[in-house]
């Protein structure tokens, strides 16, 4: 027998002594040699001596058996508890950066999001407030208020192309972020949005329409958020001022077409 070998342990090799391991089954192995190497040994003694060594490996065989087989199921164990802690921690990520109400990113994941894309291009912002909310929460009552929030949102879904991330910025305001995106485009996909409001009511409020002010601007690469959600904002600003329910474009590109 060779005097150790390599076992693996927690993803690290450890030297184990083989002898020490197999302890008890070479004791038998080595009593056994010594019997059948004793001459003066009658052959009856021999024999009995043989059998009660055969008995104490066979007893030792299911001893090894038993402890593979528990090593199996703690194996087993060990992969289920893994597999649960995997979707935890992706259960966590989740909810840490999405909203519970509508499933769109959640402020702080969605500011994330933006100041990574204006690391890496320009980078168009929609910026989508409720008309007149507080009304609709006042007069069919706040958990109606919720469902138009859930409903409007599904519209703005299917209104952006796939590539846009929703975020839920405040209470009943929304950015829609479109990376590496011109400013016409954005202009575009501001407008489905707009066109998608007005052509029917919401399922869940079907007796009146529901409509939203909305800001577009564009931020250079190397910009951040702050800039960036303070141009859609002023636009959305005018967007209320000039009576709702349109879509305005940030007026620094109006001062570069001057
Ligand atoms: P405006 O057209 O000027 O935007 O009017 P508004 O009434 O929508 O504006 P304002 O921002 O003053 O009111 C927004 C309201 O939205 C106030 C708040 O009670 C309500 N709100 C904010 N978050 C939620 C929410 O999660 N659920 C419901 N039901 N209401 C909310
Ligand atoms: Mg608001
Ligand atoms: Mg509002």
């Amino acid at each position: 027998f060779p005097g150790a070998a390599r076992l693996p342990d927690s993803g690290s090799a450890r030297m184990l002594d083989i002898n020490e391991l197999f302890r008890d089954e070479f004791s038998v192995l080595e009593e056994a040699r010594a019997a059948a190497a004793n001459a003066t040994l009658p052959a009856d003694a021999c024999r009995e001596e043989l059998l009660v060594l055969a008995l104490r490996y066979q007893r030792l065989i299911r001893e090894s058996y038993r402890l593979i087989s528990r090593s199996d199921r703690a194996e087993r164990e060990l992969n289920r508890i893994n597999e649960q802690l995997q979707q935890l921690a992706s259960q966590l990520e989740y909810e840490a950066t999405h909203d519970p109400l509508t499933a769109v990113f959640n402020r702080s994941a969605i500011i994330n999001q933006i100041n990574q894309a204006l690391r890496q291009g320009d980078v168009a912002l929609i910026l989508l407030d409720i008309d007149h909310f507080k009304r609709i929460n006042d007069e069919h009552g706040h958990p109606m208020g919720d469902k138009v929030i859930c409903s409007l949102v599904a519209r703005i879904r299917r209104a952006v192309p796939d590539f846009a991330a929703i975020g839920r910025v405040g209470g009943e305001e929304f950015t829609i972020l479109l990376p590496e995106a011109r400013i016409e485009d954005a202009m575009i996909t501001a407008g489905y949005i707009h066109a998608s409001l007005n052509a029917s009511p919401l399922d869940v409020l079907p007796g009146q329409l529901v409509t939203a002010s909305i800001g577009v601007s564009l931020g250079s690469r190397g910009s951040d958020f702050e800039s960036l959600y303070s141009a859609a904002d002023t636009a959305l600003y005018s967007a209320k001022h000039r009576g709702r329910n349109q879509v305005a474009l940030d007026d620094a590109f109006f001062r570069d077409a001057c």
